[in-house]
């Protein structure tokens, strides 16, 4: 990711500005907990502030930030600070596991290296399975002199109540659609990342207006992304005419890279797109204002009962993503598209 590794996002100044003052007076906790909607710059947030809180900055300097020019911050640019621990999933795993805790409270039991603080962020921090989560328990009660937990989380409620109550918990917002977009350009024009106006718009509306998410899709090629897009758009209006039957379309779809949550995601952005659509709103109200040309002359002939059926249909999958069940995905799907296929008016 390219961002500034040592400032926080222009819509992160206020909490920032929050955490620097707790830390000024004294009052630092020993855990945070990061948390609100993913891609809005949580663990961005948790780094510049594990920067800022390793900075042996002279403390009447004031700095807003970390200074990035002492040791400790050469260390942390270099990734080889010894008292700043990282833990995430490893390798193709999706969980923390106890073994990196039982590694974490080892090196947490020897004085810190560089005789200052210590550092430790988990990201995401719902990854800890049980067991993991239990094993950091202890670390979080007694965490020794001068270690700092940041928890980074867009799951809160997956966390045990037992870790949530020992951490002060921080609430991050999405930015206004105004500041995130105007940011997004910012970064494109940094990075030399050139899109038509229309491009900016899709990648826009497909990451649901979550800045992070649209500028890390921008990184590689947005062509495939705007193609597959456009293809389960038009399997959609193909299986509502009866044109093409339900499970080519499964396989097809669950053979794209795009993942089953960010599919539903999509489904949900663009019902509501429809429903507006029928309600005779200007194609600028929309998530997806590039797939308008292609809703428009076909919903002339869908029902706002069949929309709702299905925007039913799908919300009970997002809710049963959102708790992060086991899901049998491939049956879901099929269900899906085999209900929308047989609608009626
Ligand atoms: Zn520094």
């Amino acid at each position: 990711m390219l961002l500034a590794a040592l400032q926080p996002l222009p819509w992160q100044q206020t909490i920032w500005r929050s955490l620097v003052h707790v830390e000024r007076t004294q009052r630092l906790s020993h855990a945070f907990i990061f948390t609100g909607p993913a891609g809005i710059g949580k663990y961005h947030l948790a780094s510049v502030y594990a920067r800022y809180l390793l900075c042996e900055r002279v403390p009447a300097e004031l700095l807003e930030t970390a200074c990035g020019a002492c040791q400790n911050c050469r260390l942390m640019q270099a990734n080889t600070h010894p008292d700043y621990h990282l833990l995430e999933p490893q390798d193709q795993s999706k969980v923390i596991k106890i073994d990196q805790i039982r590694q974490l409270t080892s090196d947490l039991s020897k004085t810190a290296m560089l005789s200052g603080r210590r550092v430790v962020v988990i990201q995401p921090a719902e990854a800890m399975n049980e067991a993991a989560a239990n094993a950091l328990l202890k670390s979080l009660e007694e965490p020794g002199a001068a270690t700092v937990f940041l928890l980074v989380t867009h799951q809160l409620s997956l966390l045990p109540v037992t870790i949530r109550s020992r951490c002060q918990c921080v609430r991050l917002a999405a930015p206004t659609e105004a500041i995130g977009f105007a940011w997004l350009q910012r970064q494109w024009s940094e990075c030399q990342i050139s899109l038509t106006p229309e491009q900016q718009l899709a990648v826009w509306g497909l990451a649901g207006s979550v800045p992070l998410i649209a500028l890390q899709w921008t990184q590689q090629d947005v062509l495939p992304l705007l193609e597959a897009t456009r293809g389960f758009a038009q399997d959609l209006i193909a299986l509502q005419q009866k044109k093409c039957m339900p499970l080519p379309c499964v396989v097809r779809w669950q053979k794209s890279d795009f993942s089953f949550t960010l599919i539903t995601a999509w489904l949900m952005r663009w019902m509501q797109d429809w429903l507006k659509l029928l309600e005779g709103l200007d194609v600028s109200c929309l998530s997806c204002p590039h797939l308008a040309s292609l809703w428009r002359p076909w919903l002339a002939k869908v029902t706002m009962h069949q929309i709702i059926i299905f925007l039913d249909d799908v919300s009970k999958i997002r809710q049963q993503q959102q708790k992060q069940q086991a899901l049998n995905e491939t049956l879901l799907l099929e269900n899906l598209l085999i209900g929308w296929s047989s609608s009626t008016h």
